[in-house]
């Protein structure tokens, strides 16, 4: 296992030296964002190291431009173009001068240099002592905040004192929509489509302080406003000028600097774009943002920070006694997705969150099975903004299943808006399973908060639509018993691709089925005039029903008396098994080899029957979990990010716990310790969520069945406790577990029923209600 790259302390990361070796990766670990926009940990001032050690970035969450997509050999129903979330205007520019001469922490003398992010505060801060090439010392400190509860605004507090000079010194403030593309890269993982400028100002304005800079995409035509305004704390005599050229506004500010007199830059930014706003609203919805966030002032802005952040560590906190590595690793994750998920259902979450282009911006299947867990039982507010996007985009769903000639709708594998973006089918498109993915997320949703009215007026049609899908690509087939057979599906790892049978969809599948039947026959009968509705408007019939019944109820799921196992497809037990450990070298493989060469072996990128084991864990029995564990675990490479937290949780049940331990190190610190050393194209959203459920479905025990939860907890030896709360149908239970007991205290709520060890138990409001914990050697 790797060493720590940041000191271990509870709730902060800190960077105590400045390297240009570890600045890019830096820069995403000291990313800022609120799900809206997000800004990567480059500087105010700029950075003058060489090419590949930075890259500069400001995301806005969905706003995209269009590529085309060309193929040498092109082919029916292939997408033509993609969507890539776009780098925008760079607002946090101030640059320092003494003398004319920049501040530059590659240039003059670096005396000394403390970067932290503060996960209550919920803002970065760096502290320099800084002198020129004339030895003029500076003391600089710049704080940086995205602020959570007003979704356009950021706000930079830049300050300076001269240590030991009177003079001149210039500040100026920039936003510089001048974004050109020119990398290429041979990770396909990493955004590779853009090219050149693919921004245009269409216009600017400045006035004193303040200013604003419109620009629009040349193809997707989405329009965006960069608004900024200024306020300055001094006693020193300053003048301000202001000008603006072809893509840039400028504020600048010379100084009379006094020696140990601060001054103080606060610079307020925002962001609005058309995606959200009406296009003659963005200039004054912008504008009035940044002016009533000067009128506010900046202390303001970083208390509300402080105060959003204390309800969400209220709700989201983990706390692990005995493990400060791991203690710092669950929180930088849980802080990372506050900063990446989107608050509307116009967007979604990132693969990379705000921090980075790779996989283009684009949304997974990641968010509705791994990371939508961590906010349905933290923060359900906010996980029903998944629901309502994935019912955002069912029209495009709908257009996607036309185009390949099938009923119903299929949910793009990869997209922004809608559109399947994905150029590789055998990998994209052939995922079907997302679809089903989709309805479990819809499922568990509705169980954890009973938000009937969002299942009757949006969710159903989801549930009903991708459940025609099924029907379309499935076929009753006579060499299988006339089973209802799933063919040409590429299964959860993408290590095997365009088989049949794949048992995670077929599961999946019939679980959409199921649910549909049951959603209909509820509906009938409790909201029967959603239901017409909704029977009216995609013309469902009762023959649709009972053919759904029927495929459910037919379904082939693979079984192999054999080994005792599941096999993941038709083919896959008939293939040569190679040995995940004795490929390390050759590791992550899809950029070692021609699919061709993996796609012939038992060889696995993710879990894909174990990941349908834990999803629908109460399908399963303990020794089913462990025949097919030891099968998979070996031919595992954990390619994907997304593989080790759905081991560790297996592992702990089946009682493999330093594998479970091991495994869950490996997502806890992921990109703090940088595992996979590419943590410098962005974060691992859906890694961090997983980690979130290895320690609450893993060490915690809680598992979600459609009867409610339950709990089998069990810690490592080496802590002391692990708590952590969980809302459910509008309770909030905290939990606390230490070696020996396990306590579950109703904080919200007036009953509630759980499971702890198979024993069914009645919280009531206020009461704690404790249970020994089973001992398990480890
Ligand atoms: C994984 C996919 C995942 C994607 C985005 C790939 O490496 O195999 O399962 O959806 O990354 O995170």
């Amino acid at each position: 296992m790797k060493k720590s790259i940041y000191p271990y302390d509870e709730w902060k990361i800190r960077e105590s030296k400045f390297r240009i070796e570890t600045n890019y990766r830096n820069e995403t670990i000291f990313s800022l964002g609120n799900g809206y926009f997000g800004m990567r940990g480059t500087f105010e001032e700029g950075y003058s190291g060489p090419n590949g050690t930075s890259f500069n970035a400001t995301y806005i969450n969905g706003f995209y431009e269009i590529y085309d997509i060309n193929y040498a050999e092109g082919g029916y129903g292939f997408p033509t173009y993609g969507e890539a979330m776009v780098n925008v205007a760079d607002s946090k520019i101030v640059k320092l001068f003494v003398d004319d001469e920049p501040f530059d922490l590659l240039k003059g003398n670096l005396i000394e240099y403390e970067r932290t992010l503060d996960m209550k505060e919920g803002f970065t801060e760096r502290k320099i002592v800084w002198e020129n090439e004339k030895r003029k010392k500076l003391e600089i400190s710049v704080k940086r905040l995205i602020s959570f509860k007003r979704q356009h605004l950021g706000t930079i507090v830049f300050s300076f004192k001269p240590l030991n000079f009177n003079g001149k010194v210039k500040l100026i403030s920039e936003v510089d929509g001048n974004i050109y593309y020119g990398n290429e890269t041979d990770d396909m993982r990493v955004g590779n489509n853009m090219r050149g400028k693919v921004i245009n100002t269409i216009d600017s304005y400045v006035d004193g302080c303040i200013g604003w800079l419109m620009q629009s995409t040349k193809r997707s035509k989405l329009k965006y406003v960069c608004s900024v305004n200024h306020d300055v704390k001094t006693d020193c005599h300053y003048e301000i000028k202001n000008y603006k050229s072809d893509d840039k506004i400028c504020f600048e500010f010379s100084i009379d600097a006094e020696k140990d007199k601060t001054f103080q830059l606060d610079k307020f930014i925002s962001y609005y774009t058309s995606r959200e706003c009406l296009e003659d609203k963005l200039i004054d919805s912008a504008v009035n943002e940044v002016v009533n966030a000067k009128l506010d002032g900046a202390n303001i802005i970083f208390k509300e920070q402080f105060d959003y952040l204390e309800e969400f560590w209220a709700d989201a906190d983990v706390e692990i006694d005995g493990d400060i590595s791991l203690q710092q690793g669950i929180r930088y994750n849980e802080f990372q997705l506050l900063q990446s998920v989107s608050k509307n259902d116009i967007a979604n979450i990132c693969a990379k969150g705000l921090t980075g282009e790779g996989y283009e911006g684009h949304y997974f299947w990641d968010s509705d099975v791994y990371i939508m867990p961590f906010f349905l039982y933290t923060k359900p507010e906010i996980a029903k903004n998944f629901v309502m996007f994935r019912y955002n985009l069912l029209d495009a769903a709908r257009k996607r299943a036309k185009e390949l000639g099938y009923k119903g709708a299929l949910y793009p594998w990869r997209t922004i808006d809608g559109p399947e973006c994905s150029s590789y089918f055998p990998a994209g498109t052939a995922q079907y399973h997302i679809n089903s993915d989709i309805v479990l997320s819809i499922k568990k949703y509705v169980e954890a908060t009973s938000d009937y009215e969002f299942l009757y007026k949006y969710g159903a049609e989801i549930v009903f639509e991708t459940a025609r899908l099924w029907i379309s690509i499935g076929a009753y087939i006579p060499l299988k018993n006339n089973k209802f057979c799933l063919n040409c599906v590429t299964g959860p790892d993408e290590y095997t691709a365009l088989v049949d049978n794949n048992a995670y969809t077929n599961y999946m599948a019939q679980m959409n089925l199921e649910y549909a039947c049951f959603i209909a026959k509820e509906m009938a009968r409790k909201a029967p005039d959603h239901f017409t509705n909704i029977k009216e408007k995609i013309g469902l019939t009762d023959e649709e029903l009972n053919e759904w019944n029927n495929a459910a109820k037919n379904m082939y799921l693979p079984y192999s008396d054999d080994f005792g196992i599941i096999p993941q497809d038709d083919s896959f037990l008939y293939k040569e098994r190679l040995n995940a450990k004795d490929l390390e070298d050759e590791k992550p493989l899809l950029l070692h080899r021609h699919y061709l060469n993996i796609y012939r072996y038992q060889i696995c990128k993710q879990p894909d029957v174990l990941l349908l084991m834990y999803l629908r864990r109460e399908l399963f029995s303990i020794d089913e979990v462990k025949r097919n564990y030891d099968y998979y675990e070996p031919i595992t490479t954990h390619d994907s990010s997304l593989s080790p937290a759905i081991f560790s949780i297996l592992a702990n049940e089946i009682g493999y716990y330093d594998k479970a331990y091991e495994y869950f190190m490996l997502t806890a610190r992921m990109d703090l310790d940088d595992y996979n050393g590419n943590v410098k194209d962005g974060i691992h959203t859906a890694c961090m969520a997983g980690a979130w459920s290895a320690i609450i479905s893993g060490f915690g025990g809680m598992m979600t069945y459609p009867d409610g939860l339950h709990f089998m907890p069990n810690i490592p030896k080496s802590w002391r406790s692990l708590s952590y709360n969980i809302r459910y149908k509008n309770c909030k239970i905290h939990v606390n577990i230490t070696q020996e007991k396990a306590s579950f205290l109703l904080v919200e709520g007036e009953m509630l029923k759980i499971s702890v060890y198979d024993e069914e138990i009645m919280l009531l409001k206020g009461n704690t209600v404790e249970k020994e914990v089973k001992k398990v050697d480890r």
